[in-house]
């Protein structure tokens, strides 16, 4: 597997996070597990449906999804075309929960970018949500962690929630590297935001290795991650944004590992990419995190 580029430059470490995912966590971290289990967060199922569909393919799908998970109220449910099928995905959505999703947006308002679209063309077509920075886009588009900084406080300016992607390669995680991958990302993206600002983010641990290849990880290892992540939400930020955030995990989630996965204590729901595209696998992931 190639690597993602931007993680080469990323070695601002911290040693006590390093030491809370060899270790386990510490006294201090542990109480604050304990509190974050008090905290009930709105689970998340997004599926990333990335360059597949036409539109009346988009359609048939989610009329789908709809039927079968329109009365589930205790997960937001959100799906994310291609930008040509917002349109037709969004004339089947209105008036049910699902929530409707764009793939990617432009850090500028409006202007000479060719190919691009704004976070006012994605009010437009009524979306709530918007993918920020997928390790598809950071691969294969070069996209750097400014970059994913810079959309990010476009789409803060907005109603707009992001849901912002974060990961290690497989190399790093074979060279042990994940707690200085992880929270270096998390640097890079957050640090120009204010706190409510954070509050309202979704982040989806997506290890670089899981996406579309089949190996998902363990619900232990990927707890771990999430833990690292709340852990230096509430460092960077504080408890009580920490406790708010949802964080997601995405990696080949399937209707079969889904609802272990979902029981651990900081996995908050799912960013699905291959199963999203089957409306019958999306709805089971969705029930199995109601
Ligand atoms: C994704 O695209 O965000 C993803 C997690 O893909 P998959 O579920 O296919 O691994």
């Amino acid at each position: 597997m190639e690597q993602n580029p931007n993680e080469e430059s990323q070695k601002d470490q911290n040693p006590t996070e390093q030491s809370q995912v060899e270790q386990g966590p510490t006294e201090q971290s542990q109480n604050r597990q304990d509190q974050a289990e008090q905290i009930s967060r709105k689970h998340v199922v997004a599926g990333n449906w990335k360059m597949f569909k036409t539109r009346d393919e988009a359609q048939a799908t989610v009329r789908e999804v709809v039927g079968l998970v329109g009365n589930i109220q205790n997960v937001d449910i959100v799906v994310c075309p291609p930008f040509t099928a917002l349109g037709a995905v969004e004339e089947i959505l209105t008036g049910s929960v699902v929530q409707l999703g764009a793939q990617n947006v432009h850090w500028q308002d409006e202007g000479a970018f060719t190919g691009e679209v704004s976070v006012s063309m994605l009010a437009d077509y009524g979306c709530s949500h918007v993918i920020i920075g997928h390790s598809e886009r950071r691969h294969y588009f070069q996209e750097s962690d400014e970059v994913i900084q810079g959309k990010l406080e476009k789409v803060f300016s907005t109603e707009l929630t992001p849901i912002l992607c974060i990961g290690e390669s497989l190399e790093a995680r074979e060279a042990d590297r994940v707690q200085e991958v992880i929270p270096s990302q998390l640097e890079r993206a957050l640090r120009e935001l204010t706190d409510p600002q954070t509050s309202r983010i979704i982040i989806a641990y997506e290890p670089v290795w899981a996406i579309g290849t089949g190996r998902t990880a363990t619900p232990e290892l990927a707890e771990k991650v999430h833990f690292l992540i709340r852990s230096w939400l509430s460092d960077h930020s504080s408890v009580g944004v920490a406790d708010q955030v949802r964080i997601l995990y995405g990696g080949s989630v399937t209707p079969e590992n889904a609802g272990q996965l979902i029981e651990q204590k900081n996995i908050d729901g799912f960013l699905v990419g291959g199963a999203s595209l089957d409306a019958q696998s999306f709805a089971k992931i969705v029930q199995q995190s109601a």
